[in-house]
């Protein structure tokens, strides 16, 4: 039977807990979310019409800090998904050490769908119908899949509306509007330097290396220049409407005005034509599954060609596929470390607007840089201790720090 998203985000945890020989009775403790909420949320469109979506918040864990995590608008959102995903995030926040906990949110829709105006109208309704359970010692939402700088700047508006100016309650905002110089780029940053950081441990470099990038959107497309700008070749990348190779390397910057312009990577010309499904399996070194879940399963993981699998996207490996990945050697680099930059820098943004003090672009750099690396210095360490996978000594590490912060709290 296939795992859903909340068992294999758990199978991985039950992994991390059998090396560090858990004491039994903080299983369930870890594993249960604190809160979830489920809001209806009506809405009437440009025509007169009115229409109802289901939107969620699930609030993982907050032991280490205020619960923080994205806001995703996509049709496939149901409880199942964004119980995995906060969970997912309290682990990540404890990897890359920021005082936060784990949380995550989204709406049933297909944004593509709306206008504008009707998009506004559904985040503000439900950021009405969540109001008493967020703020910005609380919990702090930030973009995901479908939603950007101009979801979060609605977001802060409404709920500043019932509480008053309030840019920390939520981070990803423009930077016109209390958001952080270098935000948009982080999550696409943090990738570069956690693959950087591990081909170096094989005496290898950026330069040369072939990258395939399934999904061309925030993440996918800043990895992609960042990584062309460090000499890395990007041989195949795609969207939701297709995808576009070139053995040689794809001309980035161009291929970055041509999606700007069309909206997609689709007809870019000095290209050929490739699938989603044909990507996960063409032949590079790196494999960036960076938009879906569950995109590498016991189908395809064995043809898989890359050496390693960078998680740019949350939760893109079922566990047979990791299973897969294991035994034939082929490096798994966990989203909840490889993704860590956006929330890193998503923490440098909540800094910045309850000091009300504005950081450089080079200090929001230089210290994402620090974080990304101390995690994987922290990782490897476990790595070698437990003799496990890249996976496991992660989820342990997150594991750890979040077990030290609830013994410390107490259960009083
Ligand atoms: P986005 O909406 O900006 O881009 C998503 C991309 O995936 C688009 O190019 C879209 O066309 C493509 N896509 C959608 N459906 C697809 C399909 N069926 N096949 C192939 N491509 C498809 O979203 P994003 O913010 O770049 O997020 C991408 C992934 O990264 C998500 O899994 C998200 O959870 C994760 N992530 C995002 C951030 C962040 O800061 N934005 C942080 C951590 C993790």
């Amino acid at each position: 039977m296939v795992m859903s998203a909340y068992q294999t985000t758990n199978r991985y945890l039950e992994q991390a807990f059998d090396v560090l020989a858990l004491d039994a009775r903080y299983k369930t403790l870890l594993i249960t979310p604190a809160r979830e909420v489920r809001v209806e949320l009506v809405i009437e469109l440009d025509d007169g019409s009115i229409s109802t979506y289901i939107g969620y918040r699930v609030q993982h864990d907050d032991s280490r800090g205020p619960f923080k995590g994205g806001l995703r608008y996509h049709p496939d959102v149901d409880l199942d998904e964004v119980r995995s995903l906060a969970s997912l995030m309290t682990w990540k926040t404890a990897v890359v050490d920021v005082p936060f906990g784990g949380a995550k949110g989204g709406i049933q829709v297909d944004p593509k769908g709306l206008s504008r105006r009707e998009l506004e109208r559904l985040t503000r309704r439900f950021v009405d119908k969540i109001a008493d359970v967020i703020g910005p010692e609380l919990d702090i939402p930030a973009p995901d899949m479908n939603t950007n700088a101009a979801v979060m700047g609605w977001f802060f508006d409404q709920y500043s509306k019932r509480h008053g100016f309030n840019p920390a309650v939520v981070t990803g905002k423009p930077v016109e509007l209390h958001g952080s110089l270098g935000r948009e780029a982080a999550t696409g940053r943090g990738c570069m330097i956690a693959i950087r950081e591990v081909l170096a441990v094989e005496g290898r470099a950026l330069a040369g290396t072939r990258f395939a990038i399934q999904g061309f959107g925030n993440v996918g497309s800043w990895l992609a220049r960042l990584l062309h700008e460090h000499g890395a070749k990007i041989v195949a990348t795609s969207d939701a409407h297709g995808g576009v190779a070139n053995a040689d390397g794809l001309d980035i910057p161009r291929l970055v005005e041509h999606t700007a312009r069309t909206r997609s990577v689709v007809g870019f010309s000095g290209a050929d034509v490739i699938s989603n499904e044909a990507l996960l399996v063409s032949d590079c070194d790196v494999l960036v599954p960076a938009a879906l879940g569950h995109v590498l399963t016991e189908h395809n993981a064995s043809q898989v060609k890359a050496r390693y699998v960078l998680e740019a996207a949350n939760g893109p490996t079922t566990a047979e596929a990791d299973d897969i990945f294991n035994r034939r050697n082929v490096l798994c680099i966990p989203d909840i470390w490889a993704n860590a930059g956006g929330v890193t820098v998503s923490y440098f943004e909540w800094t910045q607007n309850t000091q009300k003090f504005k950081w450089t672009e080079d200090q929001v750099n230089v210290a994402l840089e620090r974080h990304m690396v101390d995690a994987h210095r922290a990782i490897s360490g476990l790595m070698q201790k437990y003799g496990c996978s890249m996976r496991t000594a992660a989820f342990a590490l997150g594991v750890s720090r979040v077990k030290e912060a609830t013994d410390l709290r107490g259960l009083g």
